[in-house]
């Protein structure tokens, strides 16, 4: 596998809580490396407008950070509504959400403190609490419905000179979509995929994930991948090559039919967890899921 990330060079934005990578294709990564999710956001320039792929943690203000990199209107589209990457939708007028009922009701109301609090812990910090942190009073704010708009499987969203579909991607959770750029021969994977632990356990109250919907996303996916260059991950690492879909649809099969693969139980927030190893990622699923 080649190594994608060549193509990046940092951008100082002065904060120190964003790490800025300028991308091929007119995109930049916003990451949240000093937190251990390491959630990274896109902002996909068009020559019209812009899409601003999730919000991330809302610790320290992405507004600000945007304002710099570009001029044009911003509208928000969130891959799905899992905390940490929704956390800044309230500074931004125009939320674009995939048509699910559970999720425009948890940006309607947030993340309560009490929800978070198994990321809010001194250790999920690597370097410790940010300045001015407050894990007690840490929460997701909720946006006005009149802010969100729906979306749904194979909508077209149009920048101007590149126009990005929304492809319905469940499995990780009900609501994950990804977004095509076919002409630029790219897809921003959200969670469903990113070279790491890839979370196949969430709990229902969560936005719960399915093994086998995800399992079957992946092998859907498959058939793009003579068509793409890069991938956009939503968490670890902001590029990744696309012949790596392949292998991930391999392994939730071999996962989903109980195969002979090495897998360990591990302890995660209060949950028993199975972990299978691939080569670049893992799966993680409930202990009793297969
Ligand atoms: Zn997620």
């Amino acid at each position: 596998m080649y190594n994608v990330l060549k193509r990046a060079e940092e951008i100082n934005v002065g904060e120190p809580w964003f790490k800025v990578l300028r991308l091929p294709n007119d995109v930049f990564s916003i990451q949240e490396p000093r937190h251990q999710h390491g959630v990274i956001s896109f902002l996909i320039l068009g020559s019209r407008k812009s899409i601003l792929l999730d919000t991330g943690m809302g610790i320290r203000d992405m507004s600000t950070i945007v304002d710099q990199l570009t001029d044009l209107e911003v509208v928000v589209v969130n891959s799905h509504t899992h905390f940490d990457h929704i956390g800044d939708n309230h500074r931004f007028s125009h939320i674009f959400v995939y048509d699910d009922e559970l999720a425009v009701k948890r940006l309607t109301t947030g993340w309560s403190n009490d929800e978070l609090q198994f990321d809010v812990s001194h250790d999920s910090f690597p370097a410790g609490y940010p300045q001015g942190f407050d894990q007690k009073s840490y929460a997701i704010q909720a946006v006005g419905r009149e802010k969100i708009y729906l979306l749904h499987d194979k909508d077209m969203i149009d920048l101007g000179n590149r126009t990005l579909q929304v492809l319905h991607t469940p499995g990780h959770s009900p609501d994950s979509i990804m977004l095509l750029d076919h002409m630029n021969r790219s897809l921003f994977t959200g969670d469903t995929f990113y070279p790491d632990w890839l979370f196949a356990f969430i709990n229902e109250a969560w936005g719960g994930s399915d093994l086998k919907v995800y399992a079957k996303t992946m092998q859907e996916l498959t058939w793009l991948i003579p068509e793409l260059d890069y991938l956009y991950p939503s968490h670890t690492k902001p590029l990744a090559d696309p012949a790596v879909l392949d292998d991930v649809a391999k392994a939730f099969e071999i996962v989903l039919n109980g195969e002979e693969v090495k897998y360990e139980l591990i302890e995660m927030n209060g949950q028993e967890l199975k972990i299978y190893y691939f080569d670049g990622f893992a799966i993680v699923t409930q202990k009793n899921a297969c």
